[in-house]
């Protein structure tokens, strides 16, 4: 519970850039949410050092959030502060080029997109598998955000962290941890240095290639087409719902065949087009779409005794 003397430490320091009591609704994809105690938007990256350090010392949780596109706030809200970084973390630079490898760095609150534009138009090959993917670079780095082309696991070259304790650490690839949509500082953390608790991602260096950059355009536009093509667009909703069984039918296939598309509670609804995505109708809750992952889980287990994993997280109090 954020005290008044707290408040008026984040007031002095961030401004305009903190709002008390901000519903997240407005900072998800699908739109559902409710209040955080404080959200943070740093404008200047030193503030984050200074606002980690404090956060500290106070015993107040710190959650960053990239774009909000694979995260499902509960109705209840989120105790501590909530961080954006897509203000001051969007530089994004060619930094050294070695034989036929390519490092780009790009900051934690770019845009995914951003990147995409940004290897097609210099002719760098690697991120085009995540063309269409929505959210930020630090976000997709967590999530190791990819398609059935790739994923971020691929292309990563190192990590730059700012840790718990307020220091920075350059983090290269073979220290890290990937499995499917998820990075974590799992067993390895410790050769990296003792990453205890959560590191927030400055930025990512990814490792691209050299090639045809007519050819990589053919290839985006034909991506972003079939993505058109085979999910709903104009919706709210958080991608992929649930994270596909290891082997066998895909979790949008199982769920079709278990007869659920269309199922609806309150607003919440699996989408006709692609039974993986979830969709707000418009007035959906938190707990409507809880309702509607419990249904879908329950109805999968039944039918085929595939115990369906939300691929989207769950926050909140
Ligand atoms: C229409 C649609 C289509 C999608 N398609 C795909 C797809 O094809 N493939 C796919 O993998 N995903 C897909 N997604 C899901 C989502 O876009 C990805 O998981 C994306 O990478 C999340 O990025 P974000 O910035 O929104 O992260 P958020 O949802 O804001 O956060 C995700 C997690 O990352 C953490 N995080 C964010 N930034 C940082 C940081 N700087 N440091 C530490 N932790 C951080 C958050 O705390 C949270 O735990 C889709 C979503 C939508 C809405």
């Amino acid at each position: 519970m954020l005290d008044s003397d707290s408040k008026k430490w984040l007031a002095g320091l961030f401004g305009d850039g903190v709002k008390f009591d901000e519903p997240m609704s407005r900072h998800t994809s699908l739109r559902v949410g409710g209040p955080a105690e404080a959200y943070v938007t740093i404008k200047r990256p030193e503030d984050l050092v200074k606002l980690i350090n404090w956060s500290r010392e106070k015993g107040l949780p710190c959650l960053v959030f990239g774009d909000g596109t694979n995260l499902l706030v509960k109705d209840e809200g989120i105790n501590g502060i909530v961080i954006t970084l897509t203000r001051a973390f969007k530089k994004i630079i060619q930094t050294s080029t070695e034989k036929d490898d390519v490092i780009v760095t790009a900051m934690a609150g770019v845009r995914m997109q951003t990147l995409c534009r940004f290897a097609v138009e210099r002719g760098l090959e690697g991120m085009n598998f995540a063309l269409g993917i929505p959210g930020t670079v630090g976000g997709g780095i967590m999530m190791n955000a990819g398609t059935a082309c790739g994923s971020m696991e691929n292309v990563i070259d190192s990590i730059n962290v700012l840790l718990p304790t307020g220091l920075t650490k350059k983090i290269k690839r073979k220290d890290m941890v990937f499995d499917y949509r998820k990075l974590s500082w799992g067993k390895k953390k410790n050769e990296a240095g003792g990453l205890e608790g959560k590191p927030i991602i400055l930025e990512g260096c990814f490792c691209l290639h050299p090639s045809d950059p007519q050819r990589l355009k053919k290839e985006a536009k034909a991506i972003l087409k079939l993505r058109k093509k085979t999910q709903p667009a104009g919706s709210p909703t958080a991608g992929c719902f649930f994270k596909n069984p290891s082997a066998g039918k895909t979790a949008g296939e199982l769920i079709e065949l278990a007869g659920l598309k269309g199922e609806q509670k309150g607003g919440a609804k699996v989408s006709c087009k692609h039974a993986n995505f979830i969709i707000n109708t418009g007035k959906a809750s938190t707990a409507d779409i809880l309702a509607l992952m419990e249904l879908v889980q329950e109805r999968v287990l039944k039918i085929f005794s595939i115990d369906l994993k939300a691929e989207v997280k769950v926050v909140g109090t």
